[in-house]
């Protein structure tokens, strides 16, 4: 069961943590290539009441939030939610170890979004419903992605506008825009965030589920690809990196809890569109088209219209939480 894990970004920003006191707690460990640091030192920083390990499967938790970590596995979830961490999680020496790159750029704008210093308050949204015209993207014997993906970022603009959001549309019909001249429309606005709606296929007709896709941070590979040098150059979106990952969290996590589809996990991507992009920015998969059950729900004007529903909600969240930080 999924616990109210909107709950993260709202309810933790009653922590309070003075910053000269911050680096005191970590047990900082290299290990290979990396720096890590011990699950007993995040114990301790972020108030887990326990911590239990059994075999490979460690467990953080206290009244707020459960954390699940796995030696050896890139799967983490926090209150039920599933996250791709950048790298494994170790045992050396006794001793279980999340990765630096790990702490910074997700455990720690996840548990306290409060501390997020990129991000302005924004009241506008700007939507890019992914591929359009000459690109119809995905198909199947129903329709085409670029139609999907139009008609359910109108959903989630109409329930954003009636919030009284600002929303800015990258297309509002069956047009072609190239992904540069996608980050170019969406850089001319200040205060704002970047969604791109989008759905999936491949994988055969087994794959299905909900994933949202954030930046890589520096360093990080693209989802499922090895580390390459060009992975190590700073993007204009990487300035975003603690709040991608909340604005992740958010909008994916409220979706869930709006359809019930697998969940695939919030993963990296080096996406032109996520790159180029100097808001908080996100590209969410809303399903698989080549999923034979999944492609009559992504057809079904109910799911498109919870979905949406799910996406405005994060949304919202998001928003109230950059509203709360610490300044
Ligand atoms: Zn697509």
């Amino acid at each position: 069961m999924t616990l109210p894990f909107f709950r993260l970004l709202l309810v933790l920003l009653s922590f309070s943590l003075s910053s000269s006191s911050l680096w005191a707690i970590w047990e900082i460990v290299p290990y290979g290539k990396e720096q890590y640091v011990t699950a007993r030192s995040l114990k301790d920083f972020y108030n887990f009441s326990r911590m239990t390990r059994s075999g490979n499967a460690v467990v953080l938790e206290n009244k707020e939030v459960k954390l699940q970590i796995r030696v050896g596995s890139q799967e983490c979830l926090m209150n039920g939610v599933k996250f791709i961490l950048s790298d494994s999680v170790v045992a050396h020496q006794g001793r279980v170890l999340i990765s630096r790159t790990d702490l910074s750029k997700l455990i720690d704008p996840v548990m306290r979004p409060n501390y997020i210093t990129s991000a302005a308050p924004f009241r506008t949204v700007i939507i890019d419903p992914g591929h359009g015209g000459s690109d119809s993207g995905a198909r199947n014997q129903y329709g085409t992605e670029a139609q999907y993906n139009l008609k359910v970022s109108k959903m989630v603009r109409d329930r954003l506008k009636a919030r009284g959001y600002d929303v800015q549309m990258v297309r509002d019909s069956d047009v072609f825009y190239s992904l540069s001249q996608r980050v170019a429309i969406a850089n001319r606005h200040r205060n704002a965030v970047f969604l791109s709606i989008h759905f999936n296929a491949g994988g055969g007709r087994v794959a299905r589920g909900i994933e949202t896709f954030t930046l890589s941070p520096v360093g990080v590979a693209h989802y499922g690809r090895g580390v390459k040098s060009s992975d190590f150059k700073v993007r204009q979106g990487n300035y975003q990196d603690s709040a991608n990952i909340a604005f992740a969290t958010a909008v994916h996590s409220s979706a869930l809890r709006r359809v019930e589809v697998p969940d695939r996990g919030i993963k990296r991507a080096r996406f032109s569109v996520l790159t180029g992009i100097k808001h908080p920015a996100i590209l969410l998969e809303g399903g698989f088209m080549s999923h034979p059950f999944e492609a009559r729900l992504i057809h079904s004007t109910e799911y498109q219209n919870n979905l949406a529903l799910g996406i405005a909600e994060g949304i919202e969240k998001f928003r109230l939480a950059l509203l709360q930080r610490r300044r």
